[in-house]
């Protein structure tokens, strides 16, 4: 049964929600630019906890994780509707408990953590009490694993950790490190890589520099070059097993990629909505700009593509609500990863070219936008290297001809309806 309606009570809450992140958490957007992952202060506490509390008390609290967590067990589908308003502000993931990078973190936490690490870092995590860092890229590559060569090796009960690791987001203002490093280098990447939990602050973990997004200004970046200089943690700070890594890693950034496309939706609404007052608002050459052709083409195709993309974001969220199954949902996942960088770069470069002299200014946020779909080409994997695996995966559908000719090759496939339908071109012939 095909269902594109969200039901009576859900509606309401998102109503609520809209309305709520435009009027309480938009605001913060401009007061604190960019201190969403910083602890709070307690002036900030004042603000942000009660915000949390009516969250909460509506049910919207971090909902895709299940009740013994603190959540609803709402799932994707619903997550991703939610999600949709919550992209409309940098603030408003963490005043529902669904940011990323920590809403992966804290899958794999759940997924593979021990009791203890789930006390230690899943507890407060999801509390929202402090923030995590994934530490997986290094400078010498990130897109291909084989190249990673940050290394634990084993002495006594502990492991000891050496290498570099880059663009770990918001390591600086982290509470914890996830990182991912070669246990074994005599077997593959696949099977020679592990994950270590280990608090930011342990010796040996040296933030080198914190490298800041164009337009950010120098040293206030979020996105962490680490030096790992002979880091010792315990044994028991293995997340899952030895040599788990490249599957762990699988199941969070298939959840985080998603996460980020849902939220995108918002923000090409947004983007959207401010082209489209604009453009009834302005007038040139004897009309409003709604009336020129061109730019009516700009709205027609943002609303398209963006309708598409919803379409396959709900889609592909309601697949893994079905399956329950990350690498079963692995080509639509990747094929929306592919899409959402082009999807914002378009609507937001036509919103910001209706805007005139006035869209390219800091006053306006449209080049923010922009730069976000670059990132968005690059962050959990370059676009190139999804599109490898939407086609491998395509691909997986089809065999090789086993004749010289294509199996639609006309002239071969006339001859074969002829030959079925002969008696019948006789009569034919025949009664002419
Ligand atoms: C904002 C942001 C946040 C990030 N956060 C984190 C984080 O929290 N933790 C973390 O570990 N990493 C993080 N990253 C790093 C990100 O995962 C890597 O940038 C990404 O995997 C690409 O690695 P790279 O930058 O080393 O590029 P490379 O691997 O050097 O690739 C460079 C380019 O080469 C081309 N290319 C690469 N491979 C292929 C291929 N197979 N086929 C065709 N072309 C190819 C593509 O054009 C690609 O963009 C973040 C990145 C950004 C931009």
């Amino acid at each position: 049964m095909w269902d594109f309606e969200t039901d009576a009570d859900y509606q309401a809450q998102l109503d609520w929600a809209d309305a709520f992140v435009r009027d309480e958490v938009e605001p913060l957007d401009l007061i604190w630019p960019h201190l969403q992952f910083t602890p709070l202060t307690e002036t900030r506490r004042k603000v942000v906890d009660p915000l949390k509390q009516q969250v909460r008390e509506k049910g919207l609290w971090a909902t895709h994780l299940g009740p013994d967590l603190g959540g609803q067990g709402y799932g994707q589908l619903k997550l991703a509707l939610l999600n949709e308003v919550i992209g409309r502000s940098q603030w408003a993931p963490i005043v529902f408990g669904c940011q990323a990078p920590d809403t992966g973190n804290a899958e794999i936490i759940a997924h593979y953590g021990t009791p203890e690490q789930k006390e230690r870092y899943l507890r407060p995590l999801l509390d929202g009490e402090l923030f995590s860092s994934y530490s997986m890229t290094e400078p010498q590559g990130g897109a291909d694993p084989t190249q990673f060569k940050t290394s634990a090796v084993r002495d006594g009960d502990d492991w000891v950790i050496n290498g570099w690791k880059y663009f770990s987001s918001n390591a600086n203002t982290a509470a914890f490190l996830i990182v991912m490093v070669v246990t074994n280098p005599d077997v593959s990447a696949y099977q020679g890589m592990s994950m270590f939990l280990l608090p930011t602050d342990t010796p040996g973990v040296n933030i080198v520099r914190n490298v800041g997004l164009y337009g950010e200004r120098e040293n206030e970046g979020s996105h962490a070059l680490i030096h790992y200089d002979n880091v010792r943690v315990p044994h028991s700070a293995l997340l899952g097993g030895e040599g788990q890594a490249f599957v762990i890693a699988q199941t969070r950034l298939g959840g985080g990629r998603i996460h980020h496309a849902m939220r995108t939706i918002g923000l090409a609404q947004k983007a959207i909505d401010m082209m489209c007052e604009r453009v009834l608002s302005r007038e040139t050459a004897g009309s409003l700009l709604s009336d020129k052709q061109t730019v009516q083409s700009y709205i027609a195709d943002s609303y398209a593509q963006l309708k598409q993309f919803r379409l396959m974001v709900l889609h592909t969220a309601w697949e893994i609500d079905k399956y329950n199954d990350y690498k079963r949902v692995r080509k639509d996942i990747a094929a929306v990863k592919v899409v959402m960088p082009t999807v914002l770069h378009d609507i937001a470069w036509r919103a910001m070219q209706v805007h005139g002299a006035l869209g390219v200014t800091n006053e306006m946020p449209f080049l923010g936008m922009v730069t976000g779909a670059a990132v968005m080409g690059l962050a959990d994997g370059p676009t190139e290297v999804h599109k490898t695996t939407v086609a491998k995966q395509v691909l997986r559908g089809y065999r090789a001809s086993d004749d010289l000719w294509p199996s639609e090759w006309l002239p071969r496939k006339r001859d074969a309806a002829r030959e079925r339908f002969a008696e019948y071109l006789e009569l034919e012939a025949g009664s002419q």
